[in-house]
């Protein structure tokens, strides 16, 4: 009852709701100062080619190393920095953070492999979010093409109307897209002949379950059957186990991520593990 005790008597807060609202404030002056600070930084997990087993593509995800609370996982930060719009500078740090790693790769001789980065539509929505990607990518001197942003279905869904025509200028100048955790946004498929999507990639709750229970495997085949007949490169997320790697090879998944392969991992763990030389000799001097 908003009408509780004392002066005019409206108290907006619950002791409760007082107390989720100062940790929202104090996550909110954390995020700040972890910006300003430099305690974020990004691991790289790769995705592997059903073909020949090998890493090509990785996905950057981002880490926070807190001074006094150690590791904060992105569960539990980014959807306070979406509601606070921290998630704007932050979605910056990270567009560049990729951006010069790719460029450190490039200089160091690793045969090019594109990176994608996870965006919100929060900052696809900001002013000429598209010119701006390209931009930066002229900035670091990263090819369009080896980027991709990688959008939640259920944020794509319901703002439809607003990123349209910033993900047509982003895929037109060559960056590819592509739909995060898809099959839980519960959305009309017709959205996927609208938009220039290049990829689909499916949750790690139809991969898991998939070859166990029927019903979900049952979905999982069809969504990928689907992605592929559209001409989108289809990615299964989140595999753990051999089981799931052999239903995803008889469905004809093109690309793999997931534990099984490996977790996401420091830029130095990636290159020993998973890049390849590029071939070209650089000529000394
Ligand atoms: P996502 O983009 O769907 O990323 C996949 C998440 O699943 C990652 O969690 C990854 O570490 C985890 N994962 C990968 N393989 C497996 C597996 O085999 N089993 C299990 N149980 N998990 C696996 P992470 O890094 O905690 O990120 C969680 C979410 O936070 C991401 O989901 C993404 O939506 C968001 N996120 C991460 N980095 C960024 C970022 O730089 N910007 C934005 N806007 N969101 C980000
Ligand atoms: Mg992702
Ligand atoms: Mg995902
Ligand atoms: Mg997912």
């Amino acid at each position: 009852n908003a009408k509780a005790s004392g002066g005019n008597g409206y108290r907006f807060f619950t002791p409760e709701m007082n107390e989720a609202a100062v940790a929202r404030l104090s996550l909110e002056h954390s995020l700040r100062e972890a910006l300003e600070q430099g305690q974020f930084f990004l691991h790289y997990q790769p995705k592997i080619a059903m073909g020949d087993m090998k890493a090509v593509g990785v996905e950057a995800l981002i880490r926070w190393q807190h001074p006094e609370i150690g590791m904060i996982p992105p569960g539990k930060f980014i959807p306070v920095a979406e509601e606070t719009g921290l998630i704007v500078p932050l979605g910056e740090w990270v567009m560049r953070a990729a951006l010069a790693q790719i460029q450190d790769w490039r200089r160091r001789g690793f045969a090019p492999i594109p990176v994608a980065v996870n965006v919100s539509v929060r900052q696809i929505a900001t002013p000429m979010f598209g010119e701006r990607v390209f931009a930066l990518c002229q900035e670091y001197g990263v090819p369009p093409e080896l980027l991709e942003i990688e959008i939640t279905e259920t944020a794509m869904m319901s703002n439809l109307a607003y990123i349209a025509d910033t993900l047509n200028e982003i895929r037109g100048r060559g960056i590819r897209i592509a739909i995060d955790d898809f099959g839980t946004g519960y959305s009309s498929l017709s959205y996927l002949r609208r938009l220039p999507i290049t990829t689909l990639k499916v949750d790690r709750s139809f991969v898991s379950e998939a070859p166990t229970n029927a019903d979900t495997g049952a979905i999982a085949a069809t969504i990928i059957a689907m992605g592929r007949q559209l001409g989108l490169k289809v990615v299964a997320e989140g595999i753990e186990t051999e089981e799931q790697l052999e239903f995803l090879r008889l469905h004809h998944c093109d690309e793999l991520q997931g534990y099984f392969f490996s977790r996401p991992l420091p830029p130095g763990d990636l290159e020993t593990r998973f890049l390849q030389p590029d071939g070209v000799l650089e000529v000394a001097g």
